[in-house]
């Protein structure tokens, strides 16, 4: 018979983000540290709608009310994710990232730490890598914003946090796991803001705090000022906003691997230098995480290296540098709703 670790990889593999097999088996090791045999039975038989528990029993064949208590006790794990609708608790499947992995950013071991930087690269290599939709998108930084640009809403930052009717701010989970096993790299820690149904859920299981939208304005200017990268939720209604620092950021980090970060990105924006304005104080090269600025004697961007983040737009003093909009064929429009985005991430992966 199956094992039921394999039987759960599998299942993860067939949601949208992905759950790669590897030939050492560190995918499995880390499904043994997170669930017990038993609760990944069931999560190999949720899907990705919410259920209520009675409607997952019939479909497992299995007793309601011991199945309602194991959802629980599992949602609070950051096993599955759990949504009030109608008045009621439904449970669905949680993909792996992003999911199960940041629901434990506050019980990380470095046994986990470790095998999960094993992981890594086979999950970007043979999920977002070749995934034409991502999971985020970078947006430009506010002051990297100037008048001949036009940004649609669903990439002005601060547009799309006023919007919010429920924000709360969880701390970066690459960050902490780097920082708790002494590679930390001393950017601020709470820069996850969450929104929606997934804030709700982020503070009942004590991930994350409640805050305001002007507190959500400030911890985005705070994050710019520490040189994080702003990345959204792809879609022009995301569901969560990431401030990256290129250290830490599995995502940020594997993209500095790569010879033209440009092409594995989302985004519609590129940075130009002014060679007449710039005064080659390299300011620019120390913000930006991606290595995409050379100064000789003024700075040029390397544009197959930049990610349109604005970052050093924003802390260039003498304004030589500007973001500038590619052409029609190369913008990025992201899919309306996040389950446009996973509806094209399965497609992609030819899972539909
Ligand atoms: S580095 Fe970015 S992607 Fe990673 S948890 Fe922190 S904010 Fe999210
Ligand atoms: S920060 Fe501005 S002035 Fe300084 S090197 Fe960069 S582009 Fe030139
Ligand atoms: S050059 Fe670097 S800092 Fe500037 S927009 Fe591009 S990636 Fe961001």
């Amino acid at each position: 018979m199956e094992d039921v670790y394999t039987r759960l990889a599998a299942h993860l593999d067939n949601l949208p983000a992905g759950f790669p097999p590897t030939e050492s088996g560190v995918e499995l090791r880390i499904l043994k540290r997170l669930f017990t045999p038993e609760e990944a039975d069931i999560a190999a038989g949720l899907v990705m709608m919410p259920e209520p528990p009675a409607a997952i029993a019939k479909r497992l064949g299995v007793d309601p009310g011991p199945l309602a208590d194991a959802l629980a006790d599992m949602s609070r794990k950051g096993l599955v994710f759990r949504l009030r609708k109608n008045g009621e608790t439904h449970y669905m499947a949680a993909q792996f990232v992003i999911g199960i992995w940041e629901y434990h950013v506050n019980d990380l071991d470095e046994d986990l730490i470790r095998d999960f930087n094993e992981y890594v690269p086979t999950l970007m290599k043979k999920t977002w890598e070749r995934t034409e939709t991502k999971q985020l998108r970078v947006v430009p930084v506010a002051r990297s914003i100037s008048a001949p640009m036009t940004v649609m809403d669903y990439d002005a930052v601060e547009t799309l946090v006023r919007k919010q009717k429920k924000i709360v701010v969880a701390p970066c989970i690459c960050r902490r796991e780097h920082d708790m096993v002494g590679k930390g790299c001393g950017k601020p820690l709470e820069t996850c803001l969450v929104f929606g149904g997934g804030a709700h859920f982020y503070e009942e299981n004590g991930l994350g705090r409640s805050i305001t939208r002007d507190e959500a304005a400030d911890l985005l200017h705070k994050g710019v000022e520490a040189g994080l990268v702003l990345q959204a939720g792809n879609a022009q209604t995301p569901m969560n906003i990431c401030m990256c620092c290129g250290d830490c950021c599995q995502i940020l980090k594997n993209l500095n691997t790569l010879e033209a970060p440009a092409d594995a990105v989302s985004t519609s924006y590129c940075a130009e230098a002014d060679p007449d304005a710039c005064t080659a104080c390299e300011a620019c090269v120390d913000q930006c995480q991606m290595a995409a600025i050379e100064v000789e004697e003024t700075a040029r961007v390397l544009a197959q290296r930049c990610i349109g983040c604005g970052l050093c737009v924003a802390v260039c003093e003498f304004d030589a540098l500007r973001l500038v909009e590619k052409g029609p064929e190369e913008r990025h429009v992201p899919p309306v709703h996040p389950f446009n985005t996973y509806m094209n991430m399965a497609r992609e992966r030819g899972l539909l």
